[in-house]
């Protein structure tokens, strides 16, 4: 800039120093107007202040990523700037849907099937459908005989507390005493090694695999179950949870369901005609193999990118069985390979993923999806950080 000025002050004839900066010059006989700057105008004051300005913010832009990635481990444009994580939180691609005011959902008779639970209307992926506190609660450990516990507890159920919890179905069918078989066939996890009896929850019938289209978790925060749609279900369509693990081959799957839950089961999975269900056997055990080389991890036998290709076939074998469960923890487990091996980019791109799956699976507000962002935001305040070799472990893709 200054060496322009001082060439064109040398051209121009000091006299007329309105020549030595035009910023726009057009002919009066155009009939368009004609504006100069001169070297001593104000408007050439403000260009000088605002080309200045603009230096100094990219100067600090550029201090403040080169301090954020001294921090948190990974180049980040403008991290600084106001609203940043709320903006690259937005860029995930998924947004939680809006909660229904209307009824998702109905308990219906299935003939043949006891009773099941059915979509009233179409439900997006990642959908609240029903949130849920416990009728009766047994902890781990109590001073007093748990049958009597039991049975106190029920004696304080209301009357269609009661008939709620009596309606549900048990094996064995033919016990003496029904409350604990009641309680051993319907109950599920409450934190801390207690169980607790969710009545509405508990009528979502069982799906292997790629066959459930719903996952429950506990809140410790509001002491309730709540069920999320794991995928887009359609108007109609039965809400399947699953029961156990469904990543091994069809007689074991069914061979468990047997004995613990007394039915033999006939979901879309274990209904395939015989080469497709040999296929989805394999692929199945196939994971679930995948699944304990992982580990191996954990013991320093694999190295990060090792165990990241582990991940990402884990991940592919999943998309072709159409078993979408269990991905916020796989990419959560990325998340915890990456940071350890200095990988800020790849730690990024895994909570990302981390976050988007957790928010489907257990809702966005969930401790887990909070947990994945701080990494998402600052990998190098994972905790982990630098605890292994430093490698290159690669991101999602
Ligand atoms: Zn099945």
């Amino acid at each position: 800039m200054s060496r322009q000025r001082k060439a064109n002050t040398k051209a121009t004839p000091k006299q007329d120093p309105a020549r030595t900066f035009s910023a726009a010059s057009t002919s009066p006989a155009s009939g368009r107007s004609t504006t100069r700057v001169t070297w001593n105008t104000p408007l050439f004051y403000a260009i000088i202040l605002s080309l200045g300005f603009s230096l100094y913010q990219f100067w600090q832009g550029q201090s403040a990523a080169r301090a954020y990635q001294e921090e948190c481990g990974v180049r980040l444009e403008v991290p600084s700037a106001p609203g940043f994580n709320e903006a690259v939180i937005s860029q995930l691609g998924w947004r939680p849907p809006k909660l229904s005011e209307e009824r998702l959902f109905e308990v219906v008779d299935l003939p043949g099937r006891g009773k099941g639970i059915v979509a009233l209307q179409d439900i997006e992926m990642g959908s609240l459908i029903l949130h849920e506190s416990p009728v009766l609660v047994v902890p781990r450990s109590l001073n007093v005989d748990p049958v009597s516990f039991v049975a106190h507890q029920i004696s304080t159920l209301s009357e269609a507390e009661r008939e709620a919890f009596y309606g549900l179905s048990y094996v064995p069918a033919d016990a003496p005493d029904v409350s604990p078989a009641i309680i051993s066939t319907n109950a599920v996890a409450v934190g801390n090694g207690g169980i607790g009896v969710f009545p509405t929850m508990a009528r979502l019938n069982h799906g292997c695999a790629g066959a459930f289209n719903v996952v429950y978790s506990f809140r410790e925060a509001t002491g309730e179950i709540v069920v999320h749609a794991l995928r887009n279900i359609t108007k109609g369509e039965e809400l399947l949870t699953t029961y156990t693990d469904t990543k091994r081959p069809r007689h074991e799957r069914q061979a468990y369901l047997s004995s613990q839950y007394g039915f033999e089961c006939s979901c879309a999975v274990c209904s395939l005609p015989p080469s497709q269900s040999e296929h989805s056997d394999k692929q199945l055990t196939k994971m679930s193999t995948l699944y304990g080389e992982l580990a191996a991890w954990g013991a320093a036998e694999l190295s990060g990118s090792q165990a990241l290709r582990l991940v990402r076939a884990i991940w592919a074998l999943g998309e072709q069985e159409g078993y979408h469960s269990e991905r916020g923890q796989l990419a959560a487990d990325a998340v915890t390979v990456a940071p350890s091996h200095s990988d800020g980019e790849a730690a990024r791109e895994w909570a990302a993923e981390a976050m988007r799956w957790f928010a489907v699976e257990l809702g966005e507000e969930h401790p887990r999806v909070r947990e994945m962002q701080k990494v998402f935001v600052c990998p190098k305040r994972s905790g982990v950080w630098g605890t292994r070799q430093t490698e290159r472990v690669g991101g999602v893709h």
